[in-house]
């Protein structure tokens, strides 16, 4: 079983991991976009942080449409509605926390970042790193909370990875064309950053 507070204590290592990695992915983001998805994110996990510390939900649904809430209203920029909205597809599909119900709640985390954002795989996007997590999570899903994330982070790395040769499509660093090929793409990074860090949560 999982509680609201494992999950509160989950995203609570998400927001230690984004502010131990905000200046490398201000780097990324300053090659191919603006500069501030670093920023974005620590600002808007110190939020969650502290709408967690200011309120009393107990349930992991419950946990999950604060964290949405917040991201959605604190981060600015493309990554806030969209991470926001796979919180919130994330929230309503956990009804329990084992294998399944994970793969499930990642399935719909992708299908809401896709109905928001319009990116498919090969776009250069944080798609790119949770698409194919959410493949390997479902392949995977009858076994345990901590395999199913494993299999994910290990596949949005290689997803992230991925990214490097690829011109952009979606967002700010579609702007840049051909000269956005061979660079990481922030985005995708955070994802696998955060996948990885729930991974290290579930151990
Ligand atoms: P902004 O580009 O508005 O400054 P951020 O820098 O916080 O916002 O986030 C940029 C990241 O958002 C990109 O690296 C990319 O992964 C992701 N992104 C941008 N547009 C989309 C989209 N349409 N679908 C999915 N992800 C997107
Ligand atoms: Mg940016
Ligand atoms: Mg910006």
């Amino acid at each position: 079983g999982c509680s609201g507070t494992d999950v509160a204590s989950a995203v609570r290592a998400m927001a230690t991991v984004v502010a131990a990695h905000r200046d490398e992915l201000v780097e990324l983001d300053r090659a191919i976009g603006d500069g501030d998805h670093g920023e974005n994110l620590k600002r808007g996990f110190e939020a969650v942080v502290s709408a967690l510390d200011s309120s009393e939900v107990d349930t992991p649904t419950a946990v999950l449409k604060l964290v949405a809430k917040t991201l959605i209203s604190k981060v600015g920029g493309a990554s806030g509605p969209l991470l926001g909205t796979a919180f919130l597809r994330a929230a309503t599909s956990l009804e329990e926390v084992d294998g399944a119900s994970v793969a499930a709640a990642l399935r719909a985390a992708l299908d809401g970042v896709v109905a928001r954002g319009k990116a498919e795989v090969g776009d250069k996007t944080m798609v790119d790193a949770l698409r194919p997590a959410v493949d390997a999570a479902e392949a995977v899903k009858d076994k345990s909370v901590a395999e199913v994330l494993a299999a994910a982070a290990t596949a949005a790395e290689a997803g992230a990875e991925s990214t490097i040769p690829l011109v952009a499509r979606k967002g700010r660093a579609s702007y840049l064309g051909e000269r956005s090929a061979g660079h990481l793409d922030p985005g995708a990074r955070s994802t696998s950053l955060l996948l990885r860090s729930l991974v290290d949560s579930a151990a």
